[in-house]
């Protein structure tokens, strides 16, 4: 190709491998840096409950889930949004996907494994240079390009670098390095904060005895950003699960532990027996509760407020819970704050080092779990595989 050149790509999480890929397919002589000894870590931690690439909502509808500029979002989720990242798995990986509940896409195999491995071999077959256990401390201008720098050795130079180093979360603080390179350059960056992140909940020991580690199956949470139906799982610090990711702050919350019935229908329910059983047992014999929802029933309902039918009912529906504060930064899926956008234009390059661009998680957004993380990473890095010019 004519117009080949040499670019660096640094990061092999989804964004940089999908940016590497663009850039190769397209015939540049793409070299891959990554710290660790391996690709792609982050996604392996995703894999680990099933990894959720995508989702199936309708485009207007998910790219309202970024934050960010609106119209980023619609222009590249519309160039690669998740019918082009499922056929990618497809075609080019050779992995099947599947849509499974709450309009979730997910890889066959559910782990990261295979993905990786294949993607390596793709961009192996590309003739990308993949070199590992690189962390990148600097970048400079050169008399052509950018030089890379690992402290004082120089990694070589590039006609344009494409850094996608992840955001803060699940990384331990003192790793988290690559801020600096960006700050010590007079761009703007955001300090990390934790989201979608597990909550702390003071839980008395007696409940924990009997309740941790215990799903709270099909709830609905209710909190000052809206409702959230799904599964919680009780910690011995808290709570994890999707509608507590999504309530993201402390204070009150309601949980509606069976959000399929009205309070009336409870009622209803718990009365139709002419035992003598008390509510609680009641509940027991005719809700089907989840083992968590029981505990929680059963620990932490004020005793006056269920002493009766429709008292119980109404604890049902409303069940309070004080959410005290967030799981730190190393224990979060994603991280709010990153390179703030006033530094980039709409190539996603950044405006005052021409030829420098940025994808992924390392950027000021967020996104709800669902697979709109992963989806948000490989639309970015191909949309700068796609617009990628030289300064
Ligand atoms: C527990 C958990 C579960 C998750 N589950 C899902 C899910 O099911 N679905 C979903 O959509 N998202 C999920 N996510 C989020 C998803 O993994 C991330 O959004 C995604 O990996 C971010 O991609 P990225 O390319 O921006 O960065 P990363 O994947 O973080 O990759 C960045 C890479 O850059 C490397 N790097 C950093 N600094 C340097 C340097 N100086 N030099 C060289 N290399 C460097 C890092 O080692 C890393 O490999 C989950 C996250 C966690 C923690």
């Amino acid at each position: 190709m004519k117009d080949a050149r040499r670019i660096a790509v640094i990061g092999s999480g989804p964004a940089g491998l999908m940016a590497t890929d663009g850039l190769a397919s397209a015939g540049h002589a793409v070299t891959l840096f990554e710290k660790r000894k391996g690709l792609s870590w982050k996604l392996y931690i995703a894999g680990g409950s099933g990894l959720n690439v995508s989702n199936s909502l309708p485009l207007d509808l998910f790219a309202k889930h970024y934050t960010g500029p609106a119209a980023h979002w619609q222009d590249c989720l519309k160039a690669f949004g998740p019918q082009a990242w499922l056929q990618f798995i497809e075609e080019k990986l050779g992995i099947g996907t599947f849509l499974g509940t709450s309009q979730r896409y997910f890889v066959e195999t559910m782990h990261a494994a295979l993905l990786v491995r294949n993607w390596k071999r793709r961009l192996e077959g590309l003739g990308v240079t993949i070199t590992l256990n690189t962390p990148i401390t600097d970048f400079r201008r050169a008399a052509a390009g950018w030089e890379l720098w690992r402290e004082e050795q120089s990694q070589g130079t590039f006609d344009a670098l494409v850094f996608a180093l992840g955001g803060g979360s699940y990384e331990p603080a003192e790793s988290l390095a690559w801020p600096a390179m960006f700050t010590s350059k007079g761009l703007v960056f955001k300090p990390f904060e934790p989201s979608n992140t597990g909550f702390e909940v003071a839980w008395p020991a007696a409940f924990l005895q009997e309740a941790e580690g215990q799903p709270i199956k099909n709830i609905r949470l209710i909190s000052a950003r809206g409702e959230r139906k799904g599964d919680l799982v009780i910690t011995q610090y808290g709570l994890e699960g999707t509608p507590i990711y999504f309530a993201g702050m402390s204070g009150l919350v309601h949980l509606d532990l069976k959000p399929d019935l009205t309070e009336e229908q409870i009622v209803q329910r718990l009365q139709k027996t002419r035992e003598n059983l008390s509510p609680m047992r009641r509940a027991q014999k005719f809700l089907q509760l989840s083992p968590g929802s029981k505990a929680l029933l059963f620990h932490k309902a004020p005793a006056a407020a269920i002493r009766d039918v429709p008292g119980l009912a109404h604890v049902i529906k409303n069940f309070p819970l004080e959410l005290e504060r967030p799981r730190p930064l190393s224990e979060s899926i994603s991280a709010s704050g990153g390179l703030a956008w006033e530094n980039f234009d709409e190539n996603l390059m950044l405006k005052s080092l021409p030829g420098v661009y940025c994808a992924g998680e390392m950027l000021d957004w967020d996104a709800p779990t669902g697979g709109f993380l992963i989806q948000a990473c490989v639309a970015q890095g191909h949309w700068i595989s796609d617009h990628l010019s030289f300064g």
